[in-house]
């Protein structure tokens, strides 16, 4: 069994369990078919989509996953389709490899690839009720930020502030520290060398339909849904990488 094949049983496995097993199922997005072309996938959902109500409501999970996500799927597919050099990374490595994408596709590729690895993280660090922030990482954000509170106020102001379209982020930088900063658009800390280990997507069509032009609010509401126990489980392994 070659590695590909085996992430992708062992991402079937865990469908329906609320923690993957190690960050890189999550981007095993892989599919192999008979005539040995890959393609992206969007990643199966672990649970339904009114399963964050009231914080994030069902109809802009049915259009964020379903026509969002699989959007930046289509069109990452679309991009690199027959180029069996990038087709053939994960997503993970395709983006951080981003200075050998032709330059006729690189941009596409920071928008949809971006799109499709931000989307999949978001995703996997939510769940019903939430989880309590403890663990590696709590110790971690602790040193670096000086409490758990100043950490999460951090990534929240930095959420609410940046302009436009973009993401928050926790990532594990190169030097294996913590950061939080926002990214423009889909743009990807793998691109940068960083392991995003917690993603906020800012982009209206994440909150809309619900909060309007109440980004705040949003924000709080998201914060009650973060799955703190997926997240620390993100840095363990990305510190072992
Ligand atoms: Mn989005």
């Amino acid at each position: 069994m070659n590695r590909r094949k085996f992430l992708i049983n062992g991402s079937t496995i865990l469908a329906g369990l609320f923690i993957a097993k190690s960050p890189f199922s999550l981007y095993a997005d892989h599919h192999e078919h008979g005539d040995h072309t890959h393609s992206y996938e969007l990643p199966k959902l672990r649970y339904a989509f009114d399963a964050l109500e009231p914080h994030i409501d069902k109809r802009t999970m049915e259009i964020h996953y379903g026509k969002h996500h699989q959007g930046y799927v289509n069109k990452l597919n679309a991009a690199v389709g027959n180029n069996h050099d990038l087709a053939d990374q994960s997503i993970e490595d395709l983006l951080r490899n981003i200075d050998k994408v032709p330059m006729k596709i690189r941009q596409s590729v920071i928008s949809s690839g971006g799109g499709h690895a931000n989307h999949t993280l978001f995703w996997s660090t939510m769940i019903p009720g939430g989880r309590e922030l403890k663990g590696k990482v709590a110790e971690s954000l602790q040193s670096t930020f000086g409490s758990l509170d100043a950490a999460k106020e951090k990534f929240t102001n930095t959420a609410k502030t940046h302009f436009g379209s973009g993401w928050a982020w926790l990532v594990v930088d190169d030097n294996k520290k913590l950061q939080i900063y926002a990214t423009k658009n889909q743009d990807s800390p793998f691109m940068q060398g960083h392991t995003p280990i917690l993603g906020l997507d800012v982009w209206e069509h994440a909150y809309y339909l619900k909060y309007q032009n109440r980004r705040a609010d949003y924000i709080d509401a998201w914060s009650k849904v973060v799955n703190w126990t997926q997240v620390n489980l993100n840095y363990t392994t990305a510190m072992k990488a």
